[in-house]
């Protein structure tokens, strides 16, 4: 299915596998054992289309979904998502109408929050679940640990609000190593025990994301939020050799763009702007429309390769806005304009991964999928 929009005919595109996505949801449940799954859906599915990835793990059996703010949520709704949608940030009194209009769940952190929450909902004669985030070592959002059962008991006493779940973050669940995840879970459960007999029979604990779930299986409780395990990277950012026998994770993006042009030059030619690559042999080079606005950013030059006949040709000169240049003197084969040349995923026997042009760009897989993903035509396939 092609997406109707402005880029469509572009030359770049973005393939999503449905299938994939379909092998890293039940992969990421058979990890979670029971436990609910709650497929994290932010910043458009991490670049594979927010709707499109809810429809597939609703279809095969998601609890909840996570985005960030209430409008992704409102957008979710319009597509005829009936899961709970967790709004994790944001919560501010002018999206509480939305959210409560569109029986969104939110998550608060503060007192503030919730008598704002509180006299919204009673206003539209609602009763809504609420979830509180504890910051138990992450530093970044939440109520401190000592909060937590004066939230719960504020929850206990307002009108309009009852209480749906406990939630918090881990800062380093990718790290199989270290014993901050311990500590972290350890800080959870005591503030959970603190708050045992105000609880409902139903409350929602979770804690785990892609990195709590595929390493640290004891820490899943009631609910798992995997995102990057959904989309087939591993948290560590590395490809994680597993267990003999066990299922790996898939990559669903594949990005791939066209060669416009194949030329020869003579050696101590100099290459693009800043003519920083002077070719020192005879070369063939190929041209790709693709360039930094595409999210193949600068920082890949001279670093990157792509896949072209399944062989690979290195970047070589600046990549600018629309254009980028490789060397493929060195690839077996004519290659002819139109050949396709592949910027992330396979072709032929070899694969570049993720993790490989999160490493040319000093980031993360998270950066390069909402990069390649969002700024592209995306085309999902079977
Ligand atoms: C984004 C997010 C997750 C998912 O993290 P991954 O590392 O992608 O699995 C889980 N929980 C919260 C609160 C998040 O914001």
């Amino acid at each position: 299915m092609t997406e109707r929009n402005a880029l469509s005919s572009s030359l770049n595109r973005v393939e999503i596998s449905r299938s994939a996505l379909r092998h890293n949801f039940n992969l990421c449940r058979a990890r979670a054992g029971g436990a609910r799954i709650m497929p994290m859906v932010k910043a458009d599915g991490y670049g594979h289309g927010m709707i499109e990835c809810a429809r597939i793990f609703a279809a095969e059996g998601a609890d909840a979904f996570g985005v960030a703010e209430a409008c992704e949520g409102r957008v979710l709704r319009e597509a005829g998502i009936e899961e709970p949608v967790f709004v994790l940030v944001g919560l501010m009194p002018e999206t509480i109408p939305e959210i409560l209009h569109y029986r969104l769940t939110p998550v608060v952190v503060d007192g503030l929050q919730l008598t704002d929450l509180s006299r919204n909902a009673v206003e539209m004669d609602l009763e809504v679940g609420v979830h509180v985030k504890t910051d138990v070592g992450m530093g970044r959002q939440g109520c401190l640990p000592e909060e937590v059962a004066g939230l719960v008991r504020q929850i206990t006493d307002l009108p309009g609000v009852r209480l749906g779940g406990i939630m918090a973050h881990f800062p380093m669940a990718d790290d199989v190593d270290s014993d901050n995840t311990m500590e972290v879970f350890g800080r959870f459960q005591q503030v959970v025990a603190g708050v045992e007999g105000m609880l409902p029979e139903d409350c929602c604990l979770n804690i785990a994301n892609s990195g709590g779930l595929l390493h640290f299986g004891f820490t899943i409780l009631n609910m798992a939020r995997p995102g990057i395990a959904l989309y087939g990277c591993y948290p560590e950012g590395k490809n994680h050799q597993g267990r003999e026998g066990e299922q790996r994770l898939q990559l669903a993006m594949r990005f791939s763009t066209r060669v416009i042009q194949v030329r020869t030059v003579p050696a101590g030619t100099g290459l693009g702007y800043g003519q920083t690559f002077v070719t020192s042999r005879q070369s063939r080079l190929a041209v790709l429309p693709v360039g930094y606005k595409d999210g193949y950013l600068r920082r890949l030059a001279g670093r990157a390769a792509v896949l072209i006949h399944g062989q690979r040709a290195p970047v070589v000169g600046r990549i600018s806005m629309n254009l980028t240049i490789v060397d493929v003197t060195d690839v077996v084969g004519e290659i002819r304009r139109g050949d396709e040349a592949v910027l992330m995923g396979s072709q032929g026997d070899d694969l570049i991964s993720a993790d490989e042009v999160a490493a040319w760009m000093d980031t993360i897989s998270y950066e390069v999928l909402c990069l390649f993903g969002n700024l592209n035509a995306r085309y999902y396939i079977s």
